[in-house]
């Protein structure tokens, strides 16, 4: 079961800008993946998108996050935020998230989804099970996926592929 799609404007717009991010990611030759910290005020903390194409494949921009909220903000501001996200933490990055005592995570596309595109396209399974975040990190609220922001992020994935969206 997915969970449910309770996004508002604001939600999308920030989603929005992870999608932006995750564009930015593929056309530097990266894969297309971006994420933003928000504040309990609606501002933007930081940003990040993959960058993985050095070799270093923990260079997810969910887990720089995690990194940098715990280096500059106080326990109680983590709780506080909100990590938005062009598609939903990895089992390494939902677990980040959770021992750094990150807030609610809102992602545009879900694991699930891109487990299926990749199914679809023939693509062999990754070496991380594609564990949604509650599976790893019962605590963490979560939204998403939104129906038309995952569409995008799955036309930048068969892009990173070379297969027909
Ligand atoms: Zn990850």
């Amino acid at each position: 079961m997915e969970p449910q799609t309770d996004l508002n404007d604001d939600d999308r717009r920030f989603l929005t800008r992870c999608v932006d991010l995750a564009r930015e990611a593929l056309d530097a030759g990266d894969e297309p993946f971006g994420s933003v910290l928000v504040d309990a005020d609606g501002r933007e903390l930081f940003a990040d998108r993959n960058r993985v194409a050095g070799g270093d494949h923990t260079r997810h921009p969910e887990f720089e996050i995690a990194r940098w909220a715990a280096d500059h903000l106080t326990p109680q501001q983590r709780a506080e935020t909100v990590v938005f996200t062009s598609g939903e933490h990895c089992p390494m990055c939902s677990a980040a998230h959770a021992w750094v005592g990150l807030g609610r995570i809102v992602y545009a596309s879900s694991s699930q989804q891109l487990s299926a595109w990749h199914k679809d396209w023939g693509l062999a399974p990754g070496p991380v099970l594609p564990l949604p975040v509650q599976d790893v990190a019962p605590g963490i609220e979560v939204a998403g996926p939104d129906p038309e922001l995952s569409t995008q992020v799955r036309n930048l994935h068969a892009r990173l592929h070379g297969v027909d969206a």
